[in-house]
């Protein structure tokens, strides 16, 4: 993990082909520099480097963690288009078209404080909440992604990452940062390449779950065609096999702050209620018929229906196989059938169909129905909500 292999590389590479590449994005791969243009949001991620009281960043984090970020942004832009929700990303605040604004923050306590387990995670998200609260203008959104350094100890270090809170919680989500976190290595067959999938792809999910995605899994006609959904195994993908977001992901961001273009819509506030009617799921031959109708006081921009195995709880829902459709009314009828065909990695006698409505101020509304295959029943709801 010296730098001096890289740095050879990068001097030899920009010898063979000295005119094609400027020296600043001379590490970044060709696949990562086609870029389609993404629409301005009106909000923004916040993307904070979190730095112990004893602890140094890893050289050269800016420019890193700026191409790894932009080259991300992009694959959620290209996702949301090819769902039909145009080319919209996560906002990013940058200080040049190639440096993201990464705000460096440095703790109140040494890095040993904040760890994986034990309330790591939320001792530094509080303690960011006080530093927004005194710097609101620093404040672009409720997102915020925070990287912190790896650990360097008996266990963890360079080559083995890790120590730091590596996950989702609410609207904060944690990734690492080491010295090979280099988007020059994605896709990879190096140990490099191979580290990058693990903790890129990581920081991909991760952020995925502070952009209120949960988890999902692709359907069986998309695992053949798109490869693995980013939600369900892609944080082990991303990079070395294709990696795509689900329809029903996209519909979530459609409905995401950093998402939007519009900087005066509010988030996350105001009426969540959806009141449904008449829902009816009935499985006839090799298709489940899903229907009913649905009223709310804010626009219902999409309905996503997860099936899956039991148990249900978080982290036990990367089994989900996701379905969604556009409705973008307050109120409606709606009506979905779901291939069986397209749930063969589900195995288990017993399963649950939830239907989730997307609402335009970002907030999810769930209902949940268990069924057995070897006593199927018609579900029909009495008509009252
Ligand atoms: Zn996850």
């Amino acid at each position: 993990m010296s730098p001096f292999p890289s740095f050879l590389l990068l001097s030899s590479f920009l010898i063979l082909s000295p005119v094609a590449l400027s020296a600043e994005t001379a590490s970044v791969p060709p696949v990562a520099q086609e870029r389609i243009p993404v629409k301005k949001s009106g909000h923004q991620l916040n993307v904070i480097y979190f730095l112990g009281s004893d602890t140094l960043p890893v050289p050269d984090y800016e420019r890193r963690i700026s191409e790894l970020l932009i080259h991300l942004q992009q694959f959620y832009a290209k996702e949301m288009q090819r769902h039909g929700y145009g080319a919209r990303s996560f906002g990013l605040t940058m200080k040049s078209p190639d440096r993201v604004n990464i705000i460096e923050y440095k703790a109140k306590q040494p890095a040993s404080h904040y760890p994986y387990e034990n309330g790591g995670g939320g001792r530094a998200a509080q303690e960011l909440n006080e530093f927004f609260n005194k710097n609101p203008d620093k404040k672009k959104s409720t997102h915020t992604l925070i990287i912190m350094p790896t650990w360097n100890d008996e266990k963890n270090n360079a080559n083995n990452p890790g120590g730091v809170p590596f996950y989702g919680m609410g609207r904060n989500c944690f990734a690492l940062d080491y010295p090979a976190f280099d988007i020059k290595h994605l896709g990879q067959k190096t140990n490099e390449g191979r580290l990058l999938t693990k903790w890129y792809g990581g920081m991909a999910h991760e952020l995925g779950h502070g952009l209120n995605l949960p988890h999902n899994h692709q359907t069986a006609s998309e695992d053949k065609k798109y490869g693995t959904a980013l939600m369900g195994a892609g944080n082990y993908t991303f990079g070395s096999t294709p990696t795509f977001l689900t329809g029903a992901s996209c519909a979530l961001l459609d409905a995401c702050e950093v998402f939007s273009t519009s900087p005066s819509q509010k988030f996350y506030d105001g009426q969540t209620d959806v009141e449904t009617k008449g829902i009816a799921i009935s499985v006839t031959g090799n298709q489940i018929l899903i229907s009913g109708s649905y009223k709310s006081p804010q626009l219902v921009k999409a309905l996503n229906i997860y099936v899956q195995d039991p148990p249900y709880a978080v982290n036990q829902d990367y089994d989900a196989v996701a379905f969604s459709t556009k409705l973008n009314k307050k109120n409606g009828k709606f009506n979905m059938r779901i291939d069986k065909n397209e749930l063969s990695s589900l195995q288990n006698n017993e399963f649950r169909i939830s239907l989730m409505f997307v609402l335009n101020n970002g907030r999810q509304v769930q209902r949940h129905f268990t069924f057995y295959k070897d006593k199927l029943q018609d579900y029909k709801d009495s008509g009252k909500s």
